[in-house]
Parts: C-alpha cells; structure tokens; sequence
C-alpha cells in the first residue's frame, strides 16, 4: 500500500513535469474508482495551470487556481508521467494530458480518489477528508510535547494512537513498527503512560525513518517516470516488520509479531520495553 513515504516521493517526480504545466486535456477511462470522478472534471480542469503540487498526509495535491485536485492512491494506485501517445492498459483510469505528456494513474484495486475541491467551497484544510488529520509528521508542529500531552487521556496502545491518523498523519504500519524500535518502546505500551523523554526519541525515530524512506525512494525517482516505470514502492531492509521468528538484528532475540486492532505488530521483547 502506498504510504506517505511514496506518495511523498511520487509528488517530488512529478512536480518538475506538470507545475507551471498547462492541462490540455482530461481522459476518464471509467465513472470513478472509490468514489464517482468529479462532474464535469474535464471542463473544469482544461485550459488550466497546475500552479504547484502538495501533499496533505497521504493525499497529492494539485494546486490551480480556481481549486485543488485531490488524488489518493488507496491500496495498489500509482501515477506516472508518460507521452500521450502511450497505450493504456485495463487499470490505467484516469489521465491528465498537458500537451505531449499525460499524468496517468493506475490503480489495479481501485480503492483510489480523485477528488476536485474547488476555492469557492471553503478552505482546503475544512475538506470533509483533511480536516480531522493529525500534523504532518515532517512539519515542526509534530513534537515530543504534542505527543506527550495528547495521549496523556489515551489508554490505547502506542502503535494503534500513532496508526489513528488523528495525532499525526502518515505514520503506518510499517513506520510506526519501525519507528517504535528504534524508540525501544513495546508497541502495547499505552500511549498515556510514555514519558516526555521517551516521546522525544519516538518523535525523532519517526522523523528519521520517514525520511529515510523518501530519501531511498529519490534514489529510485525514475521509476516513476516513463514509458516502462513500475511504481517503485521501496522495500527497505526492516528491522522488525514482516520478519517475525527472525532474529532481531540488535541482540538476536527472535522478532514477535502480535495483533493489535486488525494489524499486525512486530517488535523485539529485549530491545522495546
Ligand atoms: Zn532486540
């Protein structure tokens, strides 16, 4: 599944093809995917600027004008940039053409939005889909001390506060499994009983494995770019997720995986307390 990560580094390959890039054309390959495509997508876009590109937690977003166009890639959905001419194939749903290149967005599962929020309609952070978000997890306002001071009414485990999405955005399965880890922190511990101190490293461990992520994703930029490119979702080398029995590459103790909501979690019983 695309995580911000992805979404992140997508949105750094395509901003030098399409801002200041001029929509010449809307193709709609179906009604929609997880939602109906917006009404009249095509005359509202055409003829129009992208004026920059953004990003709101998982959601890429295309600045114009007169509005913003919201893609999220749900479970499977990617986007290139490709010459107009390419053919599509069967999952290829949606393409924004500026002249000679096309932004095309695949998405097997369709679990995927495009969404079109217009100016009029209020400001972009009052959008039904943005407004409750948490902070953005490489923006200053994410803090030890937010931390701190949030879950001190929370019961519920870390793992499942930072999965929420409410507090701080973007932090999924795998980063908060990671990001816990590297914190030293059990993923049942409840988030109202974790210190300042040890709110500070998980900040910290977060911010770095969240950019690390999206540096080793700049390094495989191409692939989300031409004819060819496959969607290049990185597999990094993990420490704890998805290597359950495996041995913890710190003190050697096999990693455990548990359940928490419908999740799984992986950590190590020696190194997170
Ligand atoms: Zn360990």
């Amino acid at each position: 599944m695309p995580e911000l990560p992805e979404v992140e580094v997508t949105r750094r390959g395509l901003a030098p093809h399409i801002e200041q890039q001029r929509v010449t054309a809307v193709v709609l390959r179906r009604a929609g995917l997880r939602w109906p495509f917006p009404v009249d997508l095509a005359a509202c876009l055409t003829g129009h600027y992208v004026l920059e590109t953004g990003r709101r937690g998982k959601y890429l977003l295309l600045h114009f004008k007169h509005g913003t166009l919201l893609y999220h890639l749900g479970m499977s959905g990617h986007l290139r940039v490709l010459p107009v001419t390419t053919i599509p194939d069967k999952h290829d749903h949606i393409d924004l053409v500026f002249g000679a290149q096309a932004l095309r967005m695949t998405d097997p599962r369709r679990f995927g939005a495009v969404l079109w929020h217009p100016h009029d309609a209020g400001p972009l952070e009052q959008h039904v889909l943005l407004r409750n978000l948490g902070v953005e997890p490489l923006q200053p306002e994410f803090t030890a001390e937010l931390m701190y001071r949030v879950s001190r009414q929370r019961s519920a485990a870390i793992k499942q506060v930072l999965m929420a999405g409410d507090l701080v955005v973007g932090v999924g399965n795998i980063y908060a499994s990671e990001s816990l880890f590297k914190a030293g922190i059990n993923p049942r511990t409840q988030a109202g009983r974790i210190s300042l101190a040890r709110y500070r490293l998980l900040v910290q461990a977060i911010r770095d494995t969240l950019a690390a992520a999206i540096e080793q994703g700049g390094s495989t930029l191409k692939d989300f770019i031409g004819v060819n490119g496959q969607s290049g979702y990185f597999q990094q080398s993990y420490f704890v997720y998805a290597r359950e029995g495996k041995p913890c590459r710190i003190c050697a103790e096999p990693v455990r995986q548990i359940r928490q909501g419908q999740r799984a979690s992986f950590y190590c019983v020696q190194c997170q307390k």
